[in-house]
């Protein structure tokens, strides 16, 4: 029964996974699953996670935020980051296959994968820029409103 248990257990964190494309962290997915399963412990859906990753149902990266995110598309497939909000969303590109045969020329052991992340504005975060921007609401107006450092300093 308890195998039977976490087994269903495993299987739901999977598909709420699998409808997520925003790349999750375990918390995010610790909030969504809860609706599900109440008494779940943040502790039973990392370890999951993690047994997931093991198996390579799922895969798991850091994008430099400090945290991991999960994903469930494994195969091999590029991201880009909002600096801004932090969303991360997939960049349907060709994966460059080459690249591993050019790194491999410089690395003694073996290489098994790789990932690339391109960091930028998002879409929404820049249409939110040109609003606080033309609207009026930042004081001194428009000149002393640096985008770049809007975020950061605040
Ligand atoms: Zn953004
Ligand atoms: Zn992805």
């Amino acid at each position: 029964m308890k195998t039977l248990k976490y087994s269903r257990q495993r299987e739901s964190i999977k598909a709420c996974l699998m409808r997520r494309k925003d790349h999750p962290t375990a918390d995010a997915l610790y909030t969504s699953i809860r609706e599900q399963f109440p008494n779940i412990s943040l502790g039973t859906v990392y370890r999951n996670l993690n047994l997931l990753v093991d198996l390579g149902e799922i895969r798991k990266f850091s994008c430099g935020d400090g945290t991991d995110h999960f994903d469930y598309d494994t195969s091999p497939h590029y991201h880009f980051v909002c600096r801004r909000c932090g969303r991360i969303t997939d960049i349907p590109m060709e994966a460059a296959s080459g690249l591993e045969e050019k790194a491999a020329v410089h690395v003694e052991g073996t290489i098994e994968d790789h990932t690339i992340f391109f960091y930028g504005v998002c879409a929404d975060c820049q249409q939110e820029g040109k609003r606080s921007a033309g609207g009026g609401r930042i004081k001194g107006g428009a000149e002393s409103f640096d985008p770049e450092n809007f975020q950061i300093s605040s």
